[in-house]
């Protein structure tokens, strides 16, 4: 049985990741992580955007097994299907038609405005497409749509947020209170887990050129550690965070977040070891602890018939819960319902 999306009591928490390849230390530390614990607090939806993942090309048969993988880590991770509800962007149809109604809400300078887009338009140059732009609005739909009070998500998707908060304020005030506002969640640790290779650069789903700059949820734990060894580190010896120590501050900051340890603890900690020793320590460290979710994972991709059943019951109570709103715009808008 999945969640009961009736028990309006507790507040709700969205999030979503693109299949755009699968996810790495950024995406768990940043975001997923986070999703498994506000399960206690909240009602939780968390989305496959596998809409968002074509706004860069995609190949169809990686992209449609990235989807089903991602829905299997999500669960392997420990998204709990009984309290909270996991399901495909592209089999909820409300989403691009709530994201049509708002893209005549939202301002061209706006959008125009929002990092993401610049960088990837600079990346994809040959591929700038309507969608790379409108991807705000679409974000938008998602979290509008089932009336979201929090969205847990990494600092790199703060801006994206504000648009949306703008576009529900802008609409509430022509048509009354339609969308609740939602409040971004950013972790205080590894909320922007930087590349290995290139501690300046945010690590990406979609930069993986160079393999050694990712860590992979999935890589075995030996990878895992052998890409530990060969981060890039920072001139000097000292274990500590600094602006001029983009490599060792990185480290660090994925140390505190997969332990828990305060940043403070774990600089004395380390005080007095050489980089290679300690490179080596947030590597086994790592690796151990993403042990139990690729063992989960296994097991799921094994039981074909229960995740398949899983997706089936959670497709149609999101869609459910989806055109509720979506008809409630529609009438606010004027549109005759059918
Ligand atoms: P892409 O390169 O395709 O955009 P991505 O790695 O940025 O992929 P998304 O699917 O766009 O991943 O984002 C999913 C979630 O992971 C978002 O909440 C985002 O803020 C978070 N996230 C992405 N990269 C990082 C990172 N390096 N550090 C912390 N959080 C991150
Ligand atoms: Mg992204």
């Amino acid at each position: 049985m999945a969640m009961d999306v009736s028990d309006v009591k507790k507040k709700i928490s969205y999030s979503a990741m693109q299949p755009t390849g699968l996810p790495h230390l950024g995406n768990y530390l940043g975001a997923l992580k986070n999703w498994v614990s506000l399960q206690d607090e909240y009602r939780c939806i968390y989305c496959i955007a596998n809409l968002h993942s074509i706004t860069v090309r995609q190949d169809p048969v990686n992209l449609r097994k990235r989807t089903r993988d991602l829905f299997m880590l999500y669960l392997a991770m420990g998204i709990d299907p009984k309290r909270s509800l996991l399901y495909f962007q592209s089999a909820v149809p409300p989403h691009a038609e709530l994201a049509w109604i708002l893209n005549c809400y939202t301002y061209m300078g706006e959008l125009g405005r929002m990092t993401q887009y610049k960088d990837k338009s600079q990346k994809h140059s040959d591929n700038i497409n309507a969608g790379l732009f409108s991807y705000p609005v679409l974000m938008s739909a998602d979290i509008l749509l089932y009336s979201s009070d929090v969205v847990p998500i990494g600092e790199d998707q703060r801006q994206h947020l504000e648009i949306c908060r703008d576009i529900a304020s802008r609409f509430n005030n022509i048509y009354g209170d339609v969308f609740v506002v939602p409040e971004a969640y950013i972790g205080k640790i590894a909320a922007r887990v930087m590349g290995l290779q290139e501690p300046e650069k945010k690590m990406s789903k979609s930069d993986g050129d160079n393999e050694n700059n990712l860590v992979y949820l999935l890589d075995k734990p030996e990878v895992i550690i052998s890409k530990f060894k060969r981060a890039v580190t920072d001139s000097g010896n000292e274990i500590k965070y600094a602006p001029d120590k983009p490599g060792i501050s990185n480290l660090l900051s994925i140390y505190c977040a997969v332990t828990g340890e305060k940043p403070e603890a774990a600089e004395s900690k380390f005080a007095g070891k050489g980089y290679g020793d300690f490179k080596l320590i947030v590597g086994e460290t790592v690796a151990e602890s993403v042990r139990p979710i690729q063992q989960k994972f296994n097991e799921l991709s094994k039981n074909k018939d229960y995740v398949d059943a899983l997706i089936r019951s959670n497709t149609e109570q999101t869609n459910a819960l989806a055109q509720r709103m979506l008809t409630k715009v529609k009438k606010k808008v004027g549109f005759p319902i059918v």
